[in-house]
Formats: C-alpha cells, structure tokens, sequence
C-alpha cells in the first residue's frame, strides 16, 4: 500500500510543460466510445452495460455498448471491437472474454490510436492496453480465503482440521488465477500445517476450474465431490470465487441433504440472490465490488483521455501482462457477511432494502 501510494504521486505529475507535451491533444467531446463487455455470467456485468450507456451519454458521449454473446463470444467481441475502430470510437473500454485473444483488435486500435482501457479484467500478452481499471483483484481472493477461515471457526460446530474443497473461475479469464492465487495466500500455509484439510486432494487450480463461469459446471463438480469425497465425512467449506458459482455449490450441498447452516461458502460480486441466501444463513459471505464505481472510475479516465490529459492510477507494479506492467486504477473491495451487510451496503437502496427486510 505504502508503494501504491508513492506511485499515486508520481503518477499525477503530467510530463512536460503545456508547449512541450507530447501528450495526445486529447479528442471531440461528443466522440464515440465502445464498450465491449463479456456474456452476462454474473449480475455485475448486466448492471455494467447500464451504467455505461447513462453514464457515457450523461459525460457528452456517444455510448456504443456491445455485449459477446453467450455463443462462440471470442470471436463475436473480437468482430465488435474491430468494428468499433472502423466506427471512429475513440477509447475502447473492453471486459475481455478471453483476455489472451485481443491481440489482433488491439494492434487495430493501436494503429488506429484509439486507447484502450481493460475494465474489471486484465488483457494479457499485448502492449496495446493502455490502461487497467479493476478492483484490486488478488485482494478480493486474500478477503475469501480469510472470510472462509473465519466462518468455519464460526459455524462448524468443531475444532480444526476442517475439510475444504477448492473452486475457480473460468481459466480464460485472467482474474480467475489472481482471485485463487490470493485465496491461496491465507489457505494454503493452513493446508500446510494441518488445519484444513482439501479432503479430494484436488488443489492445483487447472483441478478446480470453472469453465465458462457457468453454475452448472461448479454444480456438478460439487455433486462429484460429495459422491467420491463425502460419504462418510462432512464437508465443512467450499471456497467459490463468486455468488453465481458459490449458489450452484449450496445448492448442490442441499440437495445431497447436508445442513447448509454448518457449512462456510464464499462468493463474490453482491448479487440479490446471494445477499438474500447469507440474511438466511446459507451462504456465508461476498464481496462487494459496486460496479456503478468501477463504471463511473472507467469514466473519469475516458474523460482525461478527452481533454489530452493522463489519466489518474494508483498501481504501476501489480499487473503484468506478460509483456508490460498496464497502468491500473485499483478500487478495494469490502468483504460482507451478514454482520456487516447493513453496513456495506449503506449507499445501496437495494441491497439494504433486502438486508433490513430480513430483520
Ligand atoms: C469478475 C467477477 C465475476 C466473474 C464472472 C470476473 O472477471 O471480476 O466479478 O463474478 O468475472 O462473471
């Protein structure tokens, strides 16, 4: 943190005088702008497309919001990329699908000197990705692995060893390793010394990956595991890397007729159903990354862009792509159990709304 905020100082001095800048003069006010979101694997990514299409009109813009269908999506967000460049579009603000096929499209940009900003995740193996806007990803997986620790201390009913099983997301996704590898940082000396327990030996990531993000692929490699693994021994947590994920996990767990209330699941993102699932004691805990703040952070970079200006980050050292360290905006996220949710979602009506009704 100490080093982040030296580099928040660096980074707000703009290089050069006026006359000397070599900065872009920046663009029309009322320019086009693509966003290119993924398929709407989870509810922050339907809220995202929302926000841009308001909140870029609203800042003067001309808002082109594309999603990849649930279908050969590659292919289809690389098409609309290309042709947000032959559009005009001045920035392009991408939620990679695969964030390791861009590098065409992006070469395009670049050529083109259309900037790119890469929201929420990483595009890997370019230098053509101008900037990085997220929430600080490998802490979103630390809160995880520590919200998992604390919840079987507080609900299986029993000292350690606990027995754990492992999930994550989608390996095309360049954040599924980062929000592992953090989770992995808290769990893993504890695997070491013998307080959990991943009772399946599955704990290689390539073993608990998530394809597609798609509940039923985590739904029916939870059901595998209660078959082969917990017979005759309970399972006392599941680390999930998300809500959609971490449902199809309990929903699993229930239907093997196993007492939920016992059982620790993570999650991620806040979405209603899981708020609703953790104020019933089901599910165990979140993370709150309100996506209106990561649109409207994206927003202000677009802006600077505008005026000429470099835009504001914070991070020039966490996120290597395999060929550069991008420049990042990193927002923290807030974990939320049923303790805190009042509280975390203080400045969310609809997500409060749910938290006090279930008083
Ligand atoms: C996002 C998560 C989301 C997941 C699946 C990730 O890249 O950071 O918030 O749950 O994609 O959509």
């Amino acid at each position: 943190a100490v080093a982040a905020l030296a580099l928040t100082g660096c980074s707000s001095e703009r290089g050069g005088t006026e006359g000397a800048s070599t900065e872009a003069a920046g663009f029309a006010a009322d320019a086009a702008i693509g966003v290119a979101l993924p398929d709407k694997t989870s509810e922050n990514w339907v809220l995202a497309g929302g926000l841009f299409e308001d909140g870029l009109a609203e800042a003067g813009f001309e808002a082109d919001v594309q999603y990849a269908p649930a279908s050969n999506t590659v292919a289809e967000q690389q098409n609309q990329i290309s042709a947000m460049i032959t559009n005009g579009a001045k920035v392009i603000v991408i939620g990679a699908k695969d964030g390791k096929q861009l590098g065409t499209q992006l070469q395009q940009a670049a050529d083109a000197g259309v900037k790119v900003i890469a929201y929420d995740r990483l595009i890997e193996n370019t230098e053509n990705v101008d900037y990085y806007v997220a929430f600080d990803n490998f802490e979103v997986g630390r809160l995880q692995g520590q919200a998992l620790l604390d919840g079987l201390a507080e609900r299986s009913g029993h000292e350690a060893p606990w027995n754990i099983e492992l999930f994550s997301g989608s390996p095309d996704d360049a954040n599924s390793a980062v929000f592992f590898n953090g989770a992995m940082e808290v769990l893993q000396p504890k695997i070491d010394d013998g307080t959990l327990v991943v009772a399946s030996g599955q704990t290689e990531i390539g073993q608990t990956a998530t394809q597609g993000w798609e509940a039923e692929n985590a739904q029916s490699r939870m059901d595998s595991l209660l078959t082969s693994t917990y017979g005759s021994q309970e399972v006392d947590g599941v680390l999930s890397p998300n809500d959609t994920l971490g449902r199809a996990i309990i929903t699993s767990i229930k239907q093997a007729g196993k007492d939920i209330s016992k059982i620790t699941v993570t999650g991620q993102d806040s979405e209603v159903e899981s708020v609703k699932s953790i104020m019933a004691g089901e599910q165990y805990s979140t993370i709150n990354k309100d996506t209106a703040i990561l649109v409207a952070e994206t927003i202000t970079m677009i802006q600077a862009l505008q005026q000429g200006e470099e835009p504001e980050v914070n991070d020039t050292e966490q996120y290597d792509n395999g060929v550069k360290v991008v420049p990042a905006y990193l927002i923290p996220p807030v974990i939320v159990t049923k303790e805190n949710a009042a509280d975390a979602y203080a400045s969310n009506p609809n997500l409060l709304e749910i938290v006090n009704a279930s008083k």
